[in-house]
């Protein structure tokens, strides 16, 4: 393809000259795979890609004064909250992603606690050091104050200095199920029992594992209570794009009840246009993500996650053994996927770095050193055995410069 990026081409080329450049782009399937994380089995992929591209340029933006598109999009909400034992005044938003999600759930937040707390100049939220940047991020647009609090050592919300940490700015708490980085679930029921204690909204991200924990524990994998059976928990982040299979970009945010969907919206009519009314933060959008959810979900229906979440489940073992098998590496223990690996004798920055030089696109943690493995059912064969065939060398490969470093220190 070429470099030139002075500008806008004078003449415009061939269809297939197009598709040609746009091929040379294109990653490779498998050392790509990891970065296009959550990608189902291909005829579930090909269903929500055919229904997408129905709807391409079919507005979102209209989807509460379009009959066709709000229809589905309720039922595909519908079909979300019909899995997190949500009550039944509860209300959803389709979102373009965990991101979005988390904002709607800030500025909601923000508004609630303008009614409930008239007082208060600059609200704060306590969450857990391990949730999610979006917090951050969304804080400093809203004009919130964020709080991080150090972990357990079991890497889960620490509830008791998450209590410590409560002032009179307080406004609202947030655990994950699970967190990305570490795949665990962080004591929601304790946390709920503290927010209702103290009058505080808190807030579920289960943006990687919302979508897979009502299936790993139908199949009769225990899991600690996360979502809406647990008092005190008002709204619940969800990414339909990793668990749920749909094409990007779709996300859920569920609200306790309808009065507390009411803090989310924001409807303004003062300009020659009249009633300004959507669904979050997003004017126009495709509706193909809409008709897409709908789509994979029906395909799948309940019976269709099942299958999915045994599959994924078996191979998470296997590939945490594969992984456990290399000298050095030690897979984390984790409630749910994504895998996270990480080393206690290894330099983890070389391990990353060897697989990147080998092609792999992946991401990491910092602290502590771990590479994230966002598993999912399209990870077949030849990715898996690729990708440990060149974790294997890259292990070896910062294992020889340990012995090297302390050769030089005798
Ligand atoms: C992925 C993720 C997000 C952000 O979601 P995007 O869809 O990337 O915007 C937030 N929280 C958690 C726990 C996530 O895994």
């Amino acid at each position: 393809m070429s470099n030139n990026t002075a500008g806008l081409w004078q003449t415009g080329i061939s269809r297939e000259e197009v598709f040609r450049q746009l091929a040379e782009v294109q990653f490779d399937e498998v050392k790509g795979h990891w970065s296009r994380a959550f990608r189902p089995p291909l005829d579930v992929q090909e269903v929500g890609a055919t229904a997408y591209r129905t709807f391409l340029s079919d507005n979102g933006l209209f989807s509460l004064r379009t009959d066709y598109i709000r229809e589905v999009e309720e039922q595909v909400v519908g079909m979300c909250l019909g899995l997190f034992h949500s009550p039944p005044d509860a209300a959803g938003t389709f979102t373009s992603g965990g991101s979005e999600s988390n904002y709607s759930a800030l500025h909601a937040i923000r508004e609630w606690a303008r009614e409930r707390f008239p007082r208060l100049t600059r609200p704060r939220i306590v969450v857990p050091y391990s949730a999610h940047p979006t917090f951050s991020k969304g804080c400093h647009y809203f004009g919130l104050t964020l709080e991080r609090v150090p972990l357990r050592s079991d890497r889960r919300a620490d509830v008791a200095a998450m209590a410590a940490a409560i002032d009179v700015n307080t406004v609202a708490l947030v655990g994950s199920a699970p967190c990305w980085s570490f795949g665990v679930i962080d004591p929601i029921a304790e946390l709920g029992e503290l927010a209702v204690h103290k009058g505080l909204w808190l807030h579920v991200d289960a943006c990687v594992g919302g979508y897979l924990a009502p299936f790993v524990e139908a199949l009769g994998h225990a899991l600690p209570p996360w979502d809406f059976r647990v008092p005190g928990v008002q709204s619940i982040s969800a990414d339909l794009h990793k668990y749920g299979y749909c094409p990007k970009p779709a996300s859920t945010v569920l609200w306790r009840s309808a009065e507390l969907k009411r803090f989310h919206i924001v409807h303004p009519d003062d300009w020659p246009g009249g009633p300004y009314r959507m669904q979050g933060f997003a004017g126009s959008r495709s509706a193909g993500p809409i008709f897409a959810a709908w789509a994979v979900m029906r395909y799948l229906g309940r019976e269709g996650y099942l299958r999915l979440t045994r599959e994924l489940l078996e191979v998470r073992v296997r590939l945490m053994d594969e992984i456990r098998a290399i000298p050095g590496l030690n897979p984390l223990d984790s409630d749910l996927p994504p895998i996270a690996f990480g080393s206690q004798t290894l330099d983890m920055q070389i391990v990353m770095g060897e697989l990147r030089k080998r092609g792999w696109i992946l991401v990491g943690a910092s602290q502590p050193p771990l590479i994230n493995l966002p598993l999912d059912p399209a990870a077949n064969e030849r990715v898996l055995n690729s990708f440990l065939a060149d974790l294997r060398q890259a292990a070896s490969k910062a294992a020889a410069q340990v012995g090297a470093r302390s050769e030089l220190d005798y």
